[in-house]
């Protein structure tokens, strides 16, 4: 067996439909008595129900939180968080809430609950990916972990099955460029193999019956083990193009995860088969060409150009994904990655690493 090192953090993690009412023991487990509960405008009912569940021990409620986590929007939540003298955050939504409360905690230091409703898996990373003056950053910080995290299947029962379906292949992306990280270790690539296992198992019977609570509860723990890796090693090609499109073309994070995912794996495919085997299995043929096939039989977007790039836009982000690349598997060359844009842009199936097309 080959050395490798990794970090583990300390963190509470709970599975179970309706473990959110176990919210109170949480926080008083922290030695808090007064929690901040942050959500979207979208989820405010839950923030507020969570709240009223708490009784005396929630200080307020701010539901302000917004996609990439604009730091003006922090700035007033951890003005709300001194004011009431919040002793604990409780974020309840998607990476969107979780991105607030690792942010306050980044500033305050105060202990973070996360109860997810989407599979981004941001709550099981000490990463945080912050805005300002439309520039996105990130940082590593061990304050930016949250501290207890509750997976409540009930929770995610309502999330409409579009945003199931981009949210799911945003955590499998995780997982896939875990299993060739140059920085990628025996539990890595175990964690990421069952994340991708989950999915793959749980998924469809989630898109046929959304209230399944197993299947809900099993996509909820594909979502952890796909967090989980992301915050253990480092990602590559699939992510640099993700941030590059979100960032310079304003795309949805989860949608552009889900078209390029398929593309990303064939590209990388050739030079880590053996690495991706396993992976590929669980999808059938090569992992690209499974991937898309799933993809698609779930439904997700395919295209590029249906989720806002334009044509225009491809020479420009071919240009910007090759500069400062993050590590890859198979070097990244120009030419080859406009090609995989304009596959995407227009939905056609990836590149077969053959050549054959
Ligand atoms: P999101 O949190 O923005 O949620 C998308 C939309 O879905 C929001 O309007 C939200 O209110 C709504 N929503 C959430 N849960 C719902 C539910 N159960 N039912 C109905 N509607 C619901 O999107 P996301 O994809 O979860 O997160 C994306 C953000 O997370 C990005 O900013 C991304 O950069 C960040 N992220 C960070 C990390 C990390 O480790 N730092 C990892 C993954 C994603």
């Amino acid at each position: 067996m080959s050395d490798f090192q990794l970090r583990i953090a300390p963190v509470k993690v709970r599975f179970g439909a309706g473990v959110r009412r176990h919210l109170a023991e949480e926080v008083e487990a922290l030695g808090a008595c007064r929690a901040l509960i942050l959500s979207t405008s979208g989820r405010a009912e839950t923030a507020r129900q969570l709240a009223s569940g708490l009784g005396g021990r929630a200080c307020g409620t701010f539901a302000k939180a917004a996609m990439h986590t604009p730091v003006e929007v922090t700035r007033e939540a951890v003005a709300k968080a001194t004011d009431l003298q919040a002793d604990c955050i409780i974020a309840v939504g998607g990476g969107s809430t979780t991105g607030l409360g690792k942010a306050i905690a980044y500033r305050t230091d105060l202990p973070q609950i996360v109860v997810p409703t989407t599979y981004s898996g941001s709550e099981a990373t000490p990463i945080l990916g912050q805005t300002e003056n439309g520039i996105k950053t990130t940082l590593t910080d061990s304050k930016v972990q949250p501290e207890v995290i509750l997976y409540d299947a009930e929770l995610v029962q309502g999330l409409p099955v579009g945003i199931t379906v981009t949210s799911a292949l945003n955590a499998m992306a995780h997982a896939v460029e875990t299993l060739y990280a140059k920085d990628r270790n025996p539990l890595s690539s175990a964690l990421a193999l069952e994340g991708l296992k989950a999915f793959r198992e749980a998924l469809p019977a989630v898109i046929k019956s959304p209230h399944d609570l197993n299947a809900r509860g099993k996509t909820l723990y594909g979502a952890w083990l796909c967090g989980s890796v992301l915050g253990q090693v480092g990602m590559a090609l699939h992510h640099k193009l993700c941030h590059t499109l979100g960032g310079s073309f304003g795309l949805l994070h989860a949608d552009t995860h889900a078209i390029l995912l398929p593309h990303t794996a064939a590209y990388n495919e050739g030079a880590v088969r053996e690495i991706l085997q396993p992976a590929a299995d669980l999808f059938g043929g090569g992992l690209g060409d499974g991937l898309y096939a799933f993809a698609g039989q779930m439904g997700a977007p395919r295209a590029l150009r249906d989720i806002g790039l334009n044509l225009s836009d491809l020479d420009k982000a071919a240009e910007l994904a090759v500069r400062n690349p993050y590590w890859n598997p198979r070097p990244v060359e120009r030419s080859a990655i406009r090609e995989l844009l304009q596959r995407a842009f227009e939905g056609a199936p990836p590149e077969d690493i053959d050549g054959r097309s």
